[in-house]
């Protein structure tokens, strides 16, 4: 039997980091076992759908290593409308749902509570379909379902606890239980592998598979996603789309390394390994059920390694649509005047080391490209005291003797006018970084003006020496 996965997300939003986890695992799944990865979308929440959510979720999905082509579909749920239909009218027809209009304010005067569910009022009184009328399904009034799941072990459900549940609407539309049921069921997938969050639908899921007469998937539900509080992750309230953080400049091998890592860690505690690794010893089964802590600090570290690990040429090209808006990332709202491809290759090596996420090379660099640096007034004014326009002067005059202007020779020329005024090279330093970089941190300066050029350096600690007393 060829393993089937499928991963079928809802464009109704960015898309989340838990689902870029929960489809990884299923197309590693499906790597291991020789078997085939669907993708289902699953758009039949017509009110909250849009068609950019889509793009959205392809993009990321390719971005992160599932590229367009190499996997079966996507397939649009709603492209499914007919077979969800025939399915439920199968489930009426066979006597496995009945129609019912009661309102919710009809089951709670007759139950006496708003919390009871459904108490069964129409089982037996052979309303037909009609407007208004719901589909439900009659689950067993005896036994137990037993959901086999990879990650859970064998979740037990006893039927009299589960409701008869709604399977169509008033209206006749399928709803989202049984519309997933019968896709999973027309496309052949044998493992359904998604998140925690669906468990509590899987005994009624289950119940709709046997009552349609198939054999039910396994299953394995992956554990939910936390903050640092140990709260389910949010849209509203934590970073959660997986564009997002490839548009910060998190690389897409550190990304997908760091979501593997979500309760499961490859063997000899290690964490940061080549991808054929986790590829080769994820395994499912040895999933930790408990809720996985998405820690956005760690992420950053690890982003900050998978940086420094690769060869300059590529981190070179990787930065670039952050400096020049060029690629498919959504730039930063930063335009260089000038960029000069090798000033910044020159500079390349320095800031490879000093950051962690792709867009904070513009802050380090900026001041190569920019015809004036952009000048941060909090850096200037901490920096800028009694004696600085002074100190200038005489950089200016010693940099202007220079004749070789390399690193070196800066370095020991600032500090010869330092000590002349009793400054440690720090303190001589920081007014000629801010004139001439704009800020108060960055790359290391002398390296940095050789970069910039004598004619740019010059000029920039002339500018600020005529805005200081
Ligand atoms: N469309 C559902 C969701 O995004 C997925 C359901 C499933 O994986 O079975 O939550």
């Amino acid at each position: 039997m060829t393993v089937r996965v499928r991963f079928a997300p809802s464009p109704t939003g960015m898309f989340h980091v838990g689902g870029a986890r929960s489809a990884l695992q299923n197309w590693i799944y499906a790597k291991q076992q020789g078997g085939v990865f669907v993708l289902r979308i699953e758009d039949t929440d017509a009110a909250r759908n849009k068609p950019e959510w889509t793009e959205g979720i392809l993009s990321a999905l390719d971005w992160i290593g599932i590229s367009r082509g190499s996997y079966e579909g996507p397939y649009f749920q709603s492209e499914n409308a007919g077979e969800h239909r025939a399915a439920a009218t199968r489930l009426y027809e066979s006597g496995r749902a009945y129609y019912c209009d009661c309102t919710r304010e009809d089951v709670q005067a007759r139950t006496g509570s708003q919390y009871q569910g459904y108490d069964g009022y129409h089982r037996d009184r052979g309303l037909g379909p009609g407007p208004g009328h719901a589909l439900r399904f009659r689950t067993p009034d005896e036994g137990v379902t037993v959901v086999v799941d990879l990650i859970r072990g064998e979740p037990t459900f006893e039927n009299k606890l589960i409701e008869d549940f709604v399977i169509a609407r008033g209206d006749g539309s399928p709803v989202f239980l049984l519309a997933n049921v019968v896709d999973d069921m027309t496309m052949g997938i044998t493992h359904v592998i998604r998140a925690e969050e669906h468990l509590p639908n899987t005994p009624k899921q289950q119940l709709l598979w046997d009552a349609l007469g198939v054999k039910p998937p396994v299953w394995a539900h992956v554990p939910v996603v936390v903050n640092e509080k140990r709260q389910k992750l949010s849209k509203r309230r934590d970073k959660v789309a997986l564009e997002a953080y490839r548009d910060e400049g998190y690389l897409a091998g550190a990304m997908r390394n760091y979501l593997m890592l979500l309760g499961w860690a490859p063997s000899g505690d290690r964490e940061i390994v080549p991808w054929s690794v986790i590829e080769d010893e994820f395994r499912l089964d040895e999933v930790n059920p408990s809720p996985a802590f998405f820690d956005e600090k760690k992420l950053r570290a690890f982003n900050g390694e998978y940086i420094r690990a690769l060869p300059v040429a590529e981190f070179v090209e990787a930065c670039q649509p952050w400096l020049t808006g060029t690629g498919t990332i959504a730039p930063p709202p930063w335009q260089p005047d000038e960029f000069d491809a090798d000033a910044f290759a020159a500079v390349a090596p320095l800031a490879q080391t000093r950051i962690a996420v792709l867009s904070e090379i513009v802050p380090n660099v900026d001041f190569l490209f920019l015809a004036s640096p952009m000048i941060d007034e909090a850096a200037w004014t901490k920096t800028m005291k009694d004696g600085s326009g002074e100190l200038l002067d005489a950089a200016v005059t010693a940099f202007e003797a220079l004749e070789s202007w390399d690193a070196e020779s800066l370095k020991s020329t600032l500090e010869a006018v330092g000590a002349e005024r009793g400054l440690k090279l720090g303190k001589t330093q920081a007014p000629v970084r801010v004139a001439v970089t704009g800020r108060t941190v960055g790359l290391p300066l002398f390296e940095s003006l050789e970069v910039l050029g004598r004619e740019r350096t010059l000029t920039r600690i002339r500018a600020a020496r005529l805005r200081l007393p």
